[in-house]
């Protein structure tokens, strides 16, 4: 049954990963986290391990991911941050109660509580929404140059100059498209890897 939900695209940034469960919003819109188990098995992988979650509080994911999305959306653009965004982002970050533990063999572990496992991953989610908007992390906003994508991303390239969300998706098909467009009249075409 799980194999014909969508697959995840996972980034290495919590937050702006968080927000690409939602992915191509200018196009046709993939939910890639669509039943509150799916939402478990996405959160697992990033070491948020809970128990369980109901529809109300995948509900309550959702909007805080739409929240980071508006806000990591304007300050990619440097505009002003929405004050609802804002807000949902902080409520988030303060009804999760989640403990960074460091083990013996020197990495992070999120502890959860076994009853509000799901409000603290969010507030791990949200703490870390906060650490790339407020520019604290070394990095920089910006949206995917995909029109149908137009992701927020955090660039950590070290040129800041990173275009697309992912590479292996929204940069390939971009350059798919670029080479089809420039071969179009070209009687030798070949392949378009
Ligand atoms: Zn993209």
């Amino acid at each position: 049954m799980s194999a014909q939900l969508p697959e995840f695209r996972l980034g290495a940034v919590l937050a702006t990963s968080f927000t690409g469960t939602l992915s191509e919003r200018r196009g046709e819109a993939v939910e890639r986290i669509p039943t509150p188990s799916r939402l478990i098995d996405w959160l697992a992988v990033y070491g948020l391990v809970v128990e369980s979650c109901t529809d109300v509080q995948l509900d309550r994911a959702r909007e805080l991911r739409e929240a980071i999305h508006a806000a990591a959306t304007a300050a990619a653009t440097q505009d002003p941050l929405p004050a609802s965004a804002v807000q949902i982002i902080n409520d988030r970050s303060a009804q999760g109660h989640a403990t960074a533990i460091l083990t013996p063999g020197g990495e992070r572990r999120w502890q959860l509580g076994s009853t509000s496992g799901l409000e603290d991953a969010l507030g791990v989610i949200a703490a870390d929404a906060i650490s790339i908007i407020s520019g604290e992390r070394d990095g920089r906003l910006a949206l995917c140059a995909s029109p149908t994508c137009r992701a927020a991303f955090f660039d950590t390239s070290r040129s800041r100059t990173r275009r697309w969300c992912e590479m292996n998706t929204c940069g390939n098909r971009q350059k798919k498209a670029r080479f089809r467009a420039s071969h179009r009249n070209s009687p030798e075409q070949q392949s378009d890897t």
